[in-house]
């Protein structure tokens, strides 16, 4: 029998994934009323929680818990306290038929292409050194400069189309900096190469760390911790509970939320303010009145991500963290081993789980191939880069997250303008955070920055902080001086 209840509360937060989680710890710490709606019914985290799978521990988001800013990386060591383990980092490429190691050097790189490629790449180098495309548009034309167009396209060109979902020539060339970063292709020597030809103030890399700091026991352990922290300062965090309108009084400054629950009951929230961390189409769909910047809204698009885990034995299993793929004839773009995250992933010392991922469109051949097709792909794959033989793996599973990372074009840039100046002027209380909140590419700590900014506006009562450009803001949260992580202290 489906049953009513109401709430009110000051501030709703829509989702517990990274985003909502340290907006409501944030805010119940500033002694405001918190209520979270979480669709999950049981698990916190969003995408980087973390599944129990008959005791192997699976992650299927983020898995860097370092940041260049101090805020963030004080933020997750107060949340779990001598629960990190840090390891040296083992990671390596899968390209051109062999494994590779990670970061690639230059010999690395040039062996790999034998000796005709090779010179064929150091040669379109030198063209692109010499006469480069004036004012790159494309992402690919941003690689042709930088690391002459043979060696970007031999490279990193199916990397980034696996993970983006778009071909190189429809990313805008000012997301370069972001792609190669978000996806770790940064290196000593081709960073070196790339600077050659940036103009000054141009894009520069992140470089990979050397070690690998993890939650014991996933990335979900921190944010189970971020809901206990919420709910020891007062805040409310309602499991099982999905968004299906939205309504804004502006005579009164009211928001009136409905959620409908699993078990297919309704509840009513009434907030002053509302902090939003789902997808924007949904978001766009539940608000009344009905936004103008609708269609822009229903036009964003999302990537899904298949994955499929392989338990096996720890000693038939290969010792990276994870093994990125640049082949276009292998359909996974990355397989992660979670054990060697962390010994707490894996119920036994002598056993192992790998992941192997897919990033697809939901309802497309992938997304909908029967579980046992799919395992069965996972399976050849692995077998053919020699990670894995089909007859050492002694379980599997199959797990799929709808619109698991936004998809980001030209097309999208022009869309997410267009919602964020009708939602801004149209609605004041109403903030949208993280990853889909506010459709970026963005890595967990920019989703922990977009909520961080957004809770200062909160307090602020004013837009002071830009919460759609975390990178942005993360300068301002990391200018060493301290400014705004005292702030946040204050808070
Ligand atoms: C394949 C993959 C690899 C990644 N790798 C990395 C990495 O290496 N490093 C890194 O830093 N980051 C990585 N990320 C990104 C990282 O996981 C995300 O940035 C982060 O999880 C975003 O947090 P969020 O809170 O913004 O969104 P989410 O994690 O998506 O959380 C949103 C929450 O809102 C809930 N929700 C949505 N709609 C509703 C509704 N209508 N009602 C109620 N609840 C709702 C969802 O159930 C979810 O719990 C990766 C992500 C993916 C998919």
């Amino acid at each position: 029998m489906s049953q009513f209840a109401s709430v009110e509360t000051d501030v709703l937060i829509v989702g517990a994934g990274p985003a909502g989680l340290t907006t409501s710890c944030l805010l119940t710490r500033a002694l405001r009323d918190v209520v979270v709606i979480e669709r999950d019914p049981h698990t916190v985290g969003g995408i980087a929680r973390t599944i129990d799978h008959k005791g192997f521990l699976l992650d299927t988001g983020g898995h860097r818990f370092t940041s260049r800013s101090r805020a963030v990386e004080q933020f997750w060591r107060d949340l779990l306290p001598g629960d990190f383990v840090e390891r040296p980092l083992v990671t390596r490429t899968w390209r051109h038929g062999t494994l590779q190691p990670h970061p690639l050097t230059a010999v690395d790189a040039l062996r790999s292409l034998g000796p005709g490629d090779a010179a064929a790449g150091l040669l379109s180098l030198a063209a692109a050194k010499l006469k480069p495309i004036d004012g790159p548009r494309t992402l690919r034309e941003w690689g042709h400069n930088a690391f002459g167009r043979h060696l970007f396209e031999a490279l990193f060109r199916d990397r980034i189309e696996k993970a983006c979902g778009k071909h190189c020539e429809a990313i805008p060339a000012e997301r370069a900096r972001e792609t190669f970063d978000d996806l770790e292709l940064g290196s000593p020597f081709w960073s070196s190469l790339a600077d050659l030809s940036a103009t000054p103030g141009g894009p520069s890399f992140r470089l990979p760390g050397r070690t690998l700091r993890y939650p014991r026991r996933g990335s979900g352990m921190l944010w189970n911790a971020a809901a206990r922290k919420t709910r020891e300062q007062g805040g409310r965090i309602l499991m099982g509970h999905t968004l299906v309108a939205l309504a804004f009084d502006a005579a009164l400054g009211l928001w009136t939320a409905t959620a409908e629950t699993s078990d297919g009951g309704r509840l009513v929230v009434t907030a002053r303010t509302v902090v939003a961390s789902g997808p924007i189409p949904d978001l766009c769909g539940a608000l009344r009145p009905t936004p103008i910047s609708l269609f822009s809204a229903r036009a964003l698009r999302h990537r899904a991500l298949v994955s499929v885990p392989l338990m096996t034995l720890r000693r038939t299993c290969f010792p990276d963290h994870w093994i990125d793929i640049n082949d276009p004839t292998v359909k996974a773009f990355r397989v992660r081993n979670f054990g060697a995250h962390s010994p707490e992933m894996v119920p036994h010392p002598d056993v192992a789980c790998v992941a192997v991922e897919y990033v697809c469109e939901e309802g497309d051949a992938l997304w909908s191939m029967p579980d046992h097709e799919v395992v069965a792909l996972a399976r050849s794959e692995v077998e053919r880069m020699g990670l894995l033989r089909p007859r050492d793996v002694i379980a599997t599973g199959v797990l799929r997250e709808a619109k698991a990372c936004p998809l980001l074009d030209e097309e999208a840039e022009h869309h997410m303008a267009m919602v964020r100046l009708d939602l801004e002027r149209t609605y004041p209380t109403l903030h949208l955070v993280g990853r889909n909140g506010t459709h970026g590419g963005h890595r967990q700590e920019h989703a922990v920055l977009s909520a961080m900014s957004t809770v200062q506006n909160i307090l602020a009562g004013e837009r002071i902080h830009d919460a759609w450009n975390p990178a942005r803001e993360e300068a301002r949260w990391s200018d060493g001086r301290g400014a705004k992580t005292s702030e946040m202290e204050a808070a």
